[in-house]
């Protein structure tokens, strides 16, 4: 047996493991089983280049309860640990790679605390909720098995033990004010948050099977049932498979596996998979957003190695593309480090323009292989590619190529085509291009059906961000204008020929002119005296179009 003094400089550093991160305290559960994860991982590695002797067999990390001695206990299968090691990687490296931790990070507050707190206090996490620590380890390798035991200060025990099989286990004597985490509800709640597709089998309790009745059985005999072991994760999820090996089911499938309660199947998904020059796997998902309830809840999940960090990809992902699902996993995201930092990476700015990158390439070849499908989903997809269309320029350019305007009509063009189409027809004497536009087919039904009479397209547009998007539109296209169909009088609509004269005298014109600007603010409207039909209406009163998307602009 022997004792001895973790080396302590931060004054005492448990104290401050357990104040860290108060809300995070749940973590520890991520780290020891990744710790776990790990250790399998290395045997099965040795066992590949055939350093290990014995069978690699089906290792199983194992999570268990014990409410009478208040313990959890995590156990694995992996390569344990030598007495040696224990000193070298517990007592030394862990503890000094929390005691750096703890050092960088205990004046962060509040939101800039909260992603890094998804990291790195590794092994001593078990502080945040225990008492008492107790490792129990037997390496791989032909040594007796090690005993550490360490009840918060810096002095530790560490002696030799009976262990006879390979593995690690970590029993944690959880504290009086962490008693929740010996409720199995709250273990499961955690482990399905965290551990859900980690690669290694992970068993918490059992459950009760039900077979299947054998032939002879009678109609009323109960089914037989069995106990088997209860694995919490799908160590194989589909984002970690190849693409080619993967059936549209397949991805259906596991939107169902990542969301449970979202019973709303996918419009399409996008696989990721790139390894230069960092690398990031997942699979994002476009969901029907249309009266989606769960919007704010369900949202993209970033793992690392497979293991959940965090739901919050702001600063990750475009922000136009936070309103899609699914998951991404990166080993590359430096998450140890504030938002703002995170923002200004070049890895993270690389992995964000790729993601954006990829949704547009696969929006183009859906749009190419299946035009029709891709219009059925156009509503259901069109805000988060408007969206992205004015906040990134990138993406603007692609999005050029199969971003649908759809007509009152029911008709789909892209603004080429549109362009195509209109370019006889609706050509004003300067030689602008103007594209008629409606925003509700039924309130502006007669000036549709005037427009239409004349042998112009009208589209319909009416996305909450519609006029910060023909703005942007105008602005790219320099020769277009659009202009609202019932902004003005249908023969001023599309202005071909010069001015039309006026029946009206100059001195009736003056008249008529100080008579009206008495009654409507000229600011807010304008007074044309030169309407063409000028039996019906000598003049029009119009509201003029950039007092419309002012108002427009307001209310979105
Ligand atoms: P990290 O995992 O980042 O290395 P930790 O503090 O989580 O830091 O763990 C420190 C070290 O302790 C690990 O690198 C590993 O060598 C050792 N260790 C922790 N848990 C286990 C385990 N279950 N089996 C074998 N070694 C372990
Ligand atoms: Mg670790």
């Amino acid at each position: 047996m022997s004792s001895g003094t973790i080396n302590v400089s931060v004054e005492n550093i448990f104290p401050l493991i357990k104040k860290f991160l108060y809300s995070d305290h749940e973590i520890f559960l991520r780290e020891l089983i990744s710790n776990a994860t790990d250790a399998t991982l290395k045997l099965k590695h040795l066992h590949s280049i055939g350093q290990a002797s014995g069978e690699y067999g089906e290792p199983q990390i194992e999570v268990s309860i014990d409410k009478e001695s208040k313990t959890l206990t995590i156990s694995d299968q992996g390569i344990g640990m030598t007495a040696e090691e224990v000193e070298k990687y517990i007592n030394q490296i862990a503890f000094s790679g929390a005691e750096e931790f703890i050092e960088k990070y205990k004046d962060q507050q509040g939101e800039e605390a909260g992603i890094i707190g998804h990291f790195g206090l590794g092994f001593y996490s078990a502080f945040m909720v225990a008492d008492r620590v107790e490792i129990i380890t037997k390496s791989y390798q032909d040594e007796p098995a090690a005993h550490w035991s360490c009840d918060g200060s810096p002095n530790y025990t560490l002696e030799e033990a009976e262990r006879t099989e390979r593995g690690t286990s970590i029993i944690l004597h959880i504290a009086e004010d962490s008693t929740e985490f010996l409720e199995e509800s709250r273990i499961s709640e955690l482990l399905r948050k965290y551990n859900k597709f980690m690669p290694i089998p992970i068993k918490f309790g059992t459950r009760t099977e039900t077979l299947p009745k054998p032939e002879d059985a009678k109609e009323d005999d109960p089914a037989p049932t069995q106990e088997v072991d209860n694995i919490i994760n799908n160590p194989n999820p589909a984002w970690t498979r190849k693409p080619s090996d993967l059936e549209e089911d397949d991805y259906k499938q596991f939107y169902r596996e990542l969301y449970p309660m979202q019973f709303e199947e996918p419009l399409f998904n996008i696989h990721l998979n790139v390894d230069y020059p960092f690398n990031l796997t997942g699979i994002l998902y476009f969901p029907k957003l249309s009266n989606d309830l769960n919007m704010q809840k369900d949202r993209i999940q970033l793992y690392q190695n497979q293991v959940f960090v965090t739901d919050n990809v702001e600063g990750i992902v475009p922000e136009f593309l936070t309103m899609l699902r699914g998951v991404i996993d990166s080993p590359d995201i430096p998450l140890n480090v504030s938002r703002s930092y995170l923002q200004a990476d070049g890895a993270v700015k690389k992995i964000s323009s790729y993601i954006t990158r990829k949704v547009a390439d696969k929006l183009k070849s859906i749009f190419n292989d299946d035009r029709d499908a891709f219009q059925q989903k156009w509503d259901d997809i069109k805000i988060v590619v408007e969206y992205g269309m004015l906040t990134e320029d990138k993406f603007f350019e692609k999005a050029q190529k199969f971003a649908l305007y759809p007509t009152v009509d029911g008709d789909y063009f892209t603004f080429e085509e549109l362009t195509e189409k209109i370019k006889e027809n609706q050509t004003d004497k300067e030689d602008k291009l103007v594209v008629l536009y409606a925003s509700d087919k039924d309130q502006q039904h007669s000036y549709i059906e005037a427009a239409k009479g004349k042998g112009y397209e009208v589209l319909l547009l009416n996305s909450p961000i519609v006029s910060h998007l023909i703005q942007k539109l105008e602005s790219e296209h320099e020769n277009t204008t659009f202009t609202r169909v019932d902004s003005d009088h249908i023969d001023k609509l599309i202005q071909k020929d010069e001015e039309i004269a006026s029946v009206l005298n100059e001195e009736e014109k003056e008249r008529l002119n100080s008579l009206m600007s008495e009654v409507i603010p000229s600011e807010k409207f304008t007074l044309q005296l030169e309407a063409m039909d000028q039996e019906a209406s000598p003049f029009t009163i119009t509201e003029p179009e950039f007092m419309r998307r002012m108002k427009e602009m307001q209310k979105s």
